[in-house]
């Protein structure tokens, strides 16, 4: 296999990245050839405008960890980062206050934004960035229009009883803490795939779905048009691994999310909500972690291959491993 394609969300798809890029290198993935190239396809709906700039956490999370100039302990933005602009901002009592902007991140939303303004697709931006950052992947963002994931909470204060905030105020302000009682993707219905979305799937190898959200994540990757369609229809296996391990996220909000759209949250629950390609579904196999052993039987049974194997991304080796066992799982 030269071509793989792999549909990312931020710190959990990038983390896999990490360690399939790892696993292609050392020759670690049976039937992968070393010299071959992996497609991402990246998640934009988190993608936000702050004081004036355009943010796009999943893209750059993906390429600042390959690029290997992310904060690692963070998760997110840049190492040896300083807050200066942010605290000017904060003394002007300029809003969102919540939302940190680091000072070198600014460099790459300045970037951005202004190629943008120039008239260029986000993809050309993504791949303009890419070319200092050289991921060692060939990062697209999944539709160069503008989505966005909305979540809508109690508001006792609203007439209504609910109030409908931007994902990323429900993350990273609210912290996820309250219940989210739905969740609403803006502008997905109308999005066009990216230039090179389409054929990445269907020209690839193997396409995998790593422990990414499947709701805010993967969902809405699946949500752009002709998406869902072109992994039915690929001749390339789909396998993907679950964000869900012993009944929660590992990290993140996955649990919250799976519960506004009504999704068991569990290791297998995720497996069968993607579903079989056998099936009208996605996938040709699923991987689960060895703690949920016991849901194995249900997610076959569901017709769905299954394995349990360990499933913690706690280093790059250990990733590696994960990489093998999907690449195996599906392999013909
Ligand atoms: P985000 O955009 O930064 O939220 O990142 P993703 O959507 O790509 O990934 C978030 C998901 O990764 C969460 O649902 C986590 O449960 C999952 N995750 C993070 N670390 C691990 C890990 O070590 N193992 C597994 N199986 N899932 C993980
Ligand atoms: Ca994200």
């Amino acid at each position: 296999m030269r071509n793989l394609t792999v549909l990312s969300g931020g710190m959990g798809g990038a983390r896999f990245l990490q360690g399939l890029l790892h696993g292609i290198e050392r020759g670690l993935l049976p039937g992968v050839e070393r010299d071959a190239t992996v497609t991402v396809v990246a998640n934009t709906a988190d993608d936000l405008w702050v004081h004036g700039l355009k943010v796009c956490p999943d893209l750059d999370t993906v390429m600042y960890t390959l690029g290997d100039g992310i904060d690692a302990e963070r998760g997110w933005g840049r190492r040896d980062e300083t807050w200066s602009v942010k605290e000017d901002l904060a003394a002007y009592g300029v809003e969102p206050s919540w939302f940190g902007l680091g000072d070198r991140d600014i460099a790459t939303h300045l970037v951005r934004t202004q190629m943008l303004d120039a008239g260029y697709a986000l993809s050309e931006v993504t791949a303009a960035l890419c070319r200092r950052w050289q991921p060692g992947v060939r990062l697209l963002p999944m539709t160069d229009d503008r989505v966005e994931t909305h979540v809508a909470i109690a508001d006792a204060d609203s007439p209504s009883g609910r109030r409908v905030v931007h994902f990323q105020e429900y993350w990273v302000r609210l912290r996820a803490a309250v219940p989210a009682e739905a969740v609403v993707f803006v502008g997905l219905d109308d999005a066009t795939p990216a230039p090179g979305v389409i054929d990445a799937i269907t020209d690839a190898e193997l396409v995998v779905l790593p422990p990414s959200n499947p709701v805010v994540s993967i969902g809405t990757i699946l949500g752009v048009p002709r998406v869902r369609e072109a992994l039915v229809a690929t001749s390339a296996p789909v396998v993907g691994l679950s964000p869900i391990v012993g009944g929660t996220h590992v990290r993140g909000m996955a649990e919250q999310m799976l519960n506004a759209i009504e999704v068991e949250v569990s290791a297998a629950g995720v497996g069968l909500h993607y579903g079989s390609r056998a099936d009208g579904g996605v996938l040709d196999g699923w991987l689960v972690d060895e703690t949920d052993r016991d849901q194995v039987d249900r997610v076959v049974a569901g017709g769905l291959p299954c394995r349990a194997v360990p499933l913690m991304m706690t280093d790059v080796g250990a990733t590696a491993a994960m990489a093998a066992a999907a690449v195996e799982l599906v392999a013909r």
